[in-house]
């Protein structure tokens, strides 16, 4: 081996010992400058499944529309997720959400702007994130959907603005059933600016698509005070069962 490879390879493993490179879907330590993820867990989020609901985005195993459109009285025109909420997905949005790791709120903004701009997103007047309730965001000090929208908002040269405020504390959805997550999540999201959105085609940026119940409550309150059209964008969604 050449001195300088050798030296690079030293130093590579003196800095992975200093500054360990952790894969944000595995959490196992990489080689310095190995990027974000293990092999193994790139291929999983890599693994796309290609049949989705053509409303909501969700992966489906049949035609058509999945279950939740076709039974629920939707306020959303569009979804679009990038990923199954699975394994290492679900891990690195853990991660991201509450290990402070803003870094991989970045790296997932930078995927979620790759996706609106090959799949053609487009004519929005404003581009938001769905806010966390104040009480939520003291004790998390960020929110994590908040860094995808500005970034998506940037790459599609739409404005980025906070057009919606969460006016309810209510408890974390992933704890709850689908009907107690519907009346939980129920009045939960307020305009701040009716003028502000009046006409306006806006899109909705969250980190996960399960029932669908928090971004149909924003897209209904949106659509109620005078929004023209609302889509939503996240990383990931559940598959339906
Ligand atoms: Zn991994
Ligand atoms: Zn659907």
């Amino acid at each position: 081996m050449k001195p300088i490879k050798l030296m690079k390879e030293i130093m590579s493993d003196i800095a992975s010992v200093i500054y360990p490179n952790i894969c944000i879907g595995c959490g196992s330590i990489m080689p310095f400058g190995s990027g974000m993820m293990c092999d193994k867990c790139m291929a999983e989020f890599c693994d796309k499944h290609n049949d989705r609901c053509p409303v909501c985005g969700r992966i489906i195993y049949h035609r058509g529309k999945c279950r939740g459109c076709n039974s629920e009285k939707l306020y959303f025109d569009r979804g679009h997720s990038l990923f199954e909420y699975k394994d290492s997905v679900r891990n690195a949005v853990l991660r991201c959400k509450y290990k402070n790791m803003k870094y991989i709120g970045r790296y997932f903004g930078e995927l979620m702007a790759d996706y609106a701009e090959n799949n053609g997103m487009g004519g929005f007047d404003i581009v938001t994130a769905v806010p966390l309730h104040k009480n939520r965001l003291r004790q998390r000090g960020y929110n994590q959907s908040e860094i995808p929208a500005v970034m998506v908002a940037s790459r599609l040269g739409t404005p980025c603005a906070a057009v919606l405020e969460r006016v309810v504390d209510t408890k974390p959805q992933n704890s709850l059933s689908r009907e107690e997550r519907l009346r939980n999540i129920r009045r939960a999201f307020a305009v701040k600016d009716k003028e502000a959105i009046k006409g306006k085609n806006i899109l909705l940026i969250d980190d996960i698509y399960t029932t669908g119940a928090t971004v149909n409550e924003c897209a209904k309150v949106l659509k109620k005070n005078g929004a023209a059209r609302v889509e939503f964008l996240t990383l990931s969604c559940r598959a339906e069962d």
